[in-house]
């Protein structure tokens, strides 16, 4: 082993360091202390975390970045709940004097948004289709019906289509996302909102429902008189086959008068009962935050933001006797990529003209909680925030062949972000499975839907000088066995080159956004323009 890494620094350093200066190792190092089990899995609001939190903000200091957070410091607090809901939640249906009771777990999922202990409510339930308003798409589920206090019944995706003008084709819109659905829900001032889960719709079984709504997660605390669902949940396929036949309706039926465009809302004539008792908790976390000036007087009060999340999932149910979720992968690479980037940054001699903000969030693993709340409380104005490039779990498997940016076409910097993946000779990956939905799945998209130009620069699909389909190969293995385990823990033989490929992609990018005359801005036409 020893002798391969020796190998490689020999012939990579040399192209690295006449480039950039950006330093494989460096990111290493970083990576190796920040999942190492003294930090016992970086769980949020734990002390492990913090540890990170206060890792990261000194290496930030280090490195000549000023604090960009609260009251003159390097963090932002992020006030989050954690809400558990327990094994004793009911849920019931009644029409026409019957009356079906849903086991918890079994037949249904769910967590009240009130952030209360004990919650119990009751409306009439309508049926509304797939739940979208997308007037781009002349789409329109609700077609004017009030359902304020209605418990609306649900499927998850979009309506199904290849043409890339409607619902953007075969990939996955924000509209077809679960988690649009509910905020469209409340938005109407609905009462609840159940999904029907059938596999197809949600592109997984139940069983991954259920795991994952099945126990605490954190939500950003509710502001005092805020609006909230008092169920947002989930039944099975089989719980909802019997639910609709209580209003004589067919699952299948209504499955395929939802993707017509002359679909309307179907008002059920079926009441729905809920009650849910709850663990709630207060959880402390911090979002950390630095900043390097820019050198031109009028543009540096606008921002480039590279961001990568610090939290992982901290000490869980032990995996072959390990019990600490050391999350080296995801994300320690990110955060080692962040450090070496603001290093980078606080050595140029003449500064970009633009500002730069290095930001770790918290809370991704909680459902991208930490720069959910950043968006809503943004520290510089997200009017003068030019783009965020995030970094979220990158493969240290050698020398990068490609570099994937999935959702940068969709900005006008996407022509600059070609020429350098040319001049870095690195290909842009095409993203193999666009109906997974991966864009809204990582730290740049709270941001994007709050009107910045967005996206992740992922880990490689293609490596030199390895067999095809090595890549395709390794991710493959990597996701199926160390993916959210205890095993994603730092090898002593991982060759870094890809990170610091990554990173300077990154970095050159950045420069070049933080001097050019214009802000970026989406495509004409882009869901998120702002
Ligand atoms: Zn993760």
């Amino acid at each position: 082993m020893p002798k391969y890494i020796g190998l490689l620094v020999i012939a990579v350093a040399p192209v690295l360091a006449q480039d950039s200066g950006i330093s494989a190792e460096r990111i290493r190092e970083h990576t190796r202390f920040l999942s190492s089990d003294l930090l016992e899995g970086r769980g949020t609001g734990t002390r492990g975390g913090d540890i990170a939190a206060e890792y990261i903000a000194t290496q930030l200091a280090l490195a000549g970045a000023k604090p960009a957070g609260e009251n003159g410091t390097y963090f932002q607090k992020v006030p989050l709940v954690g809400i558990e809901t327990q094994p004793g939640a009911t849920l019931s249906a009644a029409a026409g004097g019957n009356v079906l009771d849903f086991r918890w777990g079994d037949d249904f999922v769910g967590v009240s948004q009130t952030q209360l202990p004990d919650t119990r409510f009751e409306g009439d339930s309508v049926f509304v289709g797939h739940g979208i308003t997308a007037p781009e798409f002349k789409w329109d589920d609700y077609k004017g019906l009030d359902v304020t206090g209605k418990v609306l019944i649900m499927f998850t995706n979009e309506p199904p289509s290849a043409d890339p003008k409607f619902f953007d084709g075969r990939a996955l819109t924000y509209y077809g996302r679960w988690v649009y659905k509910y905020e469209e829900a409340l938005r109407r001032g609905a009462r609840g909102c159940i999904i029907i889960h059938t596999t197809e719709t949600a592109s997984y079984p139940w069983e991954v429902v259920r795991n994952s709504w099945g126990r605490e997660a954190p939500f950003v605390k509710l502001e005092p008189g805020a609006k909230a669902l008092s169920l947002q949940g989930w039944i099975t396929r089989a719980a909802g086959e019997k639910f609709l036949a209580l209003a004589g309706r067919n699952l299948d039926d209504l499955l395929r008068a939802s993707e017509r465009a002359d679909f309307r809302p179907i008002e059920l004539g079926i009441q729905v009962r809920g009650h849910l008792p709850a663990k709630v908790r207060d959880l402390e976390t911090r979002n950390v935050a630095a900043m390097i000036p820019g050198s031109d007087p009028k543009l540096k009060d606008e921002y480039i933001i590279y961001s990568a999340h610090w939290d992982h999932l901290g000490i869980g149910t032990p995996v072959a006797g390990d019990a600490i979720y050391n999350g080296a992968i995801d994300n320690a690479t990110g955060c080692g990529i962040l450090l070496e980037l603001a290093r980078m940054w606080g050595s140029l001699a003449q500064k970009p003209r633009r500002s730069v903000l290095f930001l770790s969030v918290t809370a991704e693993e909680g459902g991208l909680r930490g720069s959910e709340y950043y968006a809503a409380h943004p520290l510089v104005p997200l009017a003068k925030t030019a783009v965020d490039l995030n970094y979220d779990a990158l493969y240290p498997w050698g020398r990068a062949a490609n570099v994937v940016i999935t959702g940068a076409e969709r900005t006008n910097i996407y022509p600059l972000a070609q020429q350098i993946a040319k001049r870095l000779n690195l290909d842009i990956a095409v993203d193999a499975q666009p109906e997974a939905g991966h864009y809204f799945r990582s730290d740049h998209f709270p941001l994007a839907h709050a009107g910045i130009p967005a996206f992740s620069i992922g880990h490689a699909t293609e490596f030199v000088g390895k067999a095809a389909g090595f890549g395709e190969q390794a991710y493959q293995e990597y996701n199926s066995k160390h993916y959210h385990q205890p095993s994603d823990e730092f090898q002593s033989d991982w060759d870094f080159t890809a990170l610091a490929q990554a990173a300077e992609y990154g970095f050159l990018l950045g420069k070049d956004i933080a001097n050019r005359d214009k802000l970026p801005d989406w495509r004409p036409g882009d869901a998120f323009h702002r």
